[in-house]
């Protein structure tokens, strides 16, 4: 990707297919000249002369002079935009074709096609944006709950950078404090006395840490939870997932490249996003179409972030539960017992308790007990000491540098135990503070933001 803010850039900001409104958007130095020249307005005013965040009705005229659509021109002006440079909205009629001609016209009056996340790659370079705040436009676009939308608006608005900011600021003090001294070696071992520096290390290693924590949540509203539900054919798995889906608010998945397996449906608990997946037909036979099944089946039992294990009320326990419920040995189970229409109490629920935790006593049928198991699961989701209030979303990419930056952090505390000298106790500290720099870009690769950059949609 490149990194020229010379050009004008253009693309089509909203999705393909029919909609009320479809946008083409200009973003760079001669965006207001080159709608401009394919725009009309009826009392023939220019674009050129707009203010900046004012509306201009018209039409868009190709060079033949034939109308392409009736359109609005949006106009806003650097630095007081999207990407702090000039931009123009032209907000016209959803059709792919009228929007295509739009786009067209602006590339052969001079604009230059778009990449991926371009606009979002100038906000960022032009500075209106660090970088886990263009990260969180992408986690808004992709929010699939609200919890998960309010995390990613969260983090658009700073949440994640102050918390970076934070601990780099204290870091920068330690390290110009340590700096300071270096010109006086004489003086070195009061610095090896000040008790601050201890403390520092220790309160700031203690923040790293809980941000890194907050990974698991961040991953939980991002990704969502995969929910496996096992058990023997018959004892209602199909019946509780269309429970399930009839109850709670399934989310339409509809991202490219995210296609879901036939059996997997999307529901949201809490503000959660869960996977929920049946595997129902998968245990029946040993034929040979059926072991393919079952192939898919282990598959997910390896995938699955938590599984519910369902037996039936009226059998009570059969060899052939213990036999898979000894796949999900070690795993993260809630044990359900379905069919309690048919037995309200079961007889062997003693056994059920025998052989793993209290089970949830539900009927599909009769379409009670979910309360309590979805309390259960939203409860299993979130344990592991995650905070479900805490609002960042972290990625990987931060975790990885988090991690670094601890690591660095904890040598140069090490080497100042050891009263080693101050060069290698302020590298260490420059490394730990350069891996924070990273994570809200004050250093960055062009690979790095490729690789961020080309997750986006073209447009945004
Ligand atoms: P699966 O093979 O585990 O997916 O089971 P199904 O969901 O296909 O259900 C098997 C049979 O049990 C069907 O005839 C369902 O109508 C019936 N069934 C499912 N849940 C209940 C329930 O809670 N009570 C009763 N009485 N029947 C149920």
């Amino acid at each position: 990707m490149m990194n020229d803010l010379e050009d004008t850039i253009a693309a089509i900001s909203t999705p393909t297919g029919e909609g009320g409104i479809g946008i083409v958007r200009l973003s760079g130095k001669e965006a207001i000249r080159i709608a401009d020249k394919i725009f009309r307005s009826k009392r023939s005013q220019s674009l050129i002369t707009a203010k900046s965040h004012t509306i201009r009705h018209g039409q868009i005229i190709d060079s033949n002079g034939e109308v392409i659509d009736e359109v609005l021109a949006s106009i806003f002006r650097t630095p007081n935009s999207y990407t702090k440079e000039d931009v123009v909205e032209i907000s016209a009629h959803g059709n792919t074709v009228s929007l295509r001609r739009i786009l067209n016209l602006t590339l052969q009056n001079g604009a230059r096609m778009a990449e991926r996340g371009e606009f979002t790659k100038r906000a960022f370079l032009n500075g209106r944006l660090d970088l886990t705040q263009a990260e969180a436009v992408l986690d808004a676009i992709q929010a699939k709950t609200d919890r998960a939308l309010k995390a990613a608006v969260d983090q658009l608005g700073g949440s994640l950078s102050r918390q970076i900011h934070q601990i780099k600021d204290g870091l920068m003090k330690m390290y110009a404090h340590m700096e300071a001294f270096l010109d006086f070696p004489d003086e070195n071992l009061e610095v090896y006395q000040n008790k601050t520096f201890l403390n520092l290390y220790e309160s700031t290693a203690d923040k790293i840490k809980s941000l890194v924590s907050s990974y698991a949540k961040g991953e939980i509203l991002r990704e969502g939870v995969l929910i496996v539900i096992v058990g023997r054919p018959n004892v209602g798995k199909s019946s509780i997932l269309n429970t399930f889906l009839d109850r709670d608010r399934a989310i339409v998945s509809d991202i490219p490249g995210t296609t879901r397996d036939a059996l997997e449906e999307m529901i949201e608990l809490d503000g959660i996003p869960i996977r929920l997946v049946d595997t129902a037909g998968f245990w029946e036979s040993d034929d040979l179409l059926q072991r393919t099944a079952l192939e898919r089946s282990r598959q997910y039992i390896e995938a699955g972030d938590l599984f519910l294990f369902v037996m039936d009320a009226k059998s009570g326990i059969t060899d052939d539960d213990k036999k898979i419920l000894s796949e999900l040995s070690g795993k993260p189970v809630i044990p359900v017992v379905n069919k309690v229409d048919l037995m309200p109490n079961p007889v062997a629920v003693e056994e059920y308790f025998a052989i793993s935790q209290e089970p949830c006593l539900v009927s599909a049928k009769m379409k009670s007990g979910f309360e309590e198991l979805e309390r259960k699961i939203v409860s299993a989701v979130w344990q592991s000491g995650i905070s479900k209030e805490s609002g960042s979303l972290i990625r990987l990419r931060h975790k990885r540098s988090l991690e670094i930056s601890l690591q660095a952090l904890q040598k140069s505390r090490e080497s100042f135990l050891n009263r080693e000298s101050l060069e290698i106790v302020t590298m260490d500290l420059k490394f730990s503070l350069d891996a924070l720099r990273e994570i809200i870009g004050e250093i960055y690769s062009e690979d790095l933001l490729d690789v961020i950059f080309k997750e986006f949609c073209i447009g945004k």
